[in-house]
């Protein structure tokens, strides 16, 4: 009886092995999902600095203030007007409109994917109208489109791309397509909708939709295996963290305290009434 079970089991390894053998997607999945379910790298730790208050008008008026909107929550729950229009290029000049933020991350991360794997990425899909969303919600129907002003592609923060002959899901069956799915992070990208997440962003595993919210937080959302929506959620209102070189604040009024000293200063809504300054000392 126990040889039986001992042949049993390892029948069942070696078949689940084989099988994760043949399928890199699935074993990318499964080692992705094992990866953020033990994610431990250090979260933003509070910290105190010397910062000042200045209104909304004079931190517009400051050129050492860079305002985006890289930070904005946009899903069922924090929804965009249909007067939002955000401010956009022509990226390369393909007709896919994206803030210039994404564009300038984008060329740097497909430069290094056709350098390290041969090929770069494809968009299927950046920047899409409140109208155009609309459009593409009665096509499409709500098992895959988001109704319009919850869908981030409103934002021109967010594109679908692909690989040349692997789109949608099947873009990580290709080695370029995990490639891009590992490392776009170091270049200020999320994979904004993680497999197994569903429950938190309400959205199924999009392994080829990317969203751009700058450094360092692209880094602290992957390493910790969060979702956009549990890391805004980390930062207490009035609260200052430090992660490595930069100190991060949410905030909330028209007065925002910005770090008396820094090298690079930005300021972006977060879509839930407040705002995120973050500054690289
Ligand atoms: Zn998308």
């Amino acid at each position: 009886m126990k040889k039986i079970i001992t042949i049993f089991m390892a029948a069942v390894i070696t078949v689940s092995a084989a099988w994760l053998a043949l399928r890199p997607d699935v074993r990318f999945i499964a080692t992705a999902a094992v990866e953020s379910a033990f994610a431990s790298e250090k979260l933003p730790e509070k910290t105190g600095i010397t910062a000042r208050k200045y209104t909304l008008d004079e931190l517009s008026e400051r050129e050492d203030v860079e305002f985006n909107d890289d930070l904005i929550l946009v899903n069922t729950s924090h929804t965009l007007e249909n007067t939002y229009i955000p401010t956009l290029v022509d990226y390369k000049e393909t007709g896919i409109l994206l803030t210039e933020n994404f564009s300038e991350a984008f060329t740097k991360l497909n430069t290094e994917t056709k350098n390290s794997c041969g090929e770069g990425l494809y968009f299927s899909s950046g920047y899409r109208s409140f109208a155009e969303q609309e459009q593409v919600y009665s096509e499409e129907g709500s098992d895959t489109a988001q109704l319009p002003g919850a869908s981030e592609h409103m934002t021109g923060l967010a594109a679908d791309v692909y690989v040349n002959g692997f789109a949608g899901k099947s873009i990580i069956k290709s080695p370029t397509g995990r490639y891009v799915n590992n490392n776009c992070c170091k270049f200020g990208f999320v994979i904004r909708y993680p497999f197994g997440k569903k429950s938190v962003t309400g959205i199924s595993y999009e392994p080829w939709h990317l969203r751009y919210v700058g450094l360092p937080h692209s880094e602290i959302i992957t390493k910790n295996g969060l979702t956009l929506e549990e890391y805004v959620d980390l930062f207490e209102y009035g609260e200052w963290y430090s992660y490595g070189e930069y100190v991060i604040s949410r905030q909330q009024g028209d007065e925002l305290f910005v770090p008396e000293t820094f090298s690079e200063c930005s300021i972006s809504p977060d879509n839930c009434g407040g705002y995120f300054v973050t500054a690289h000392r």
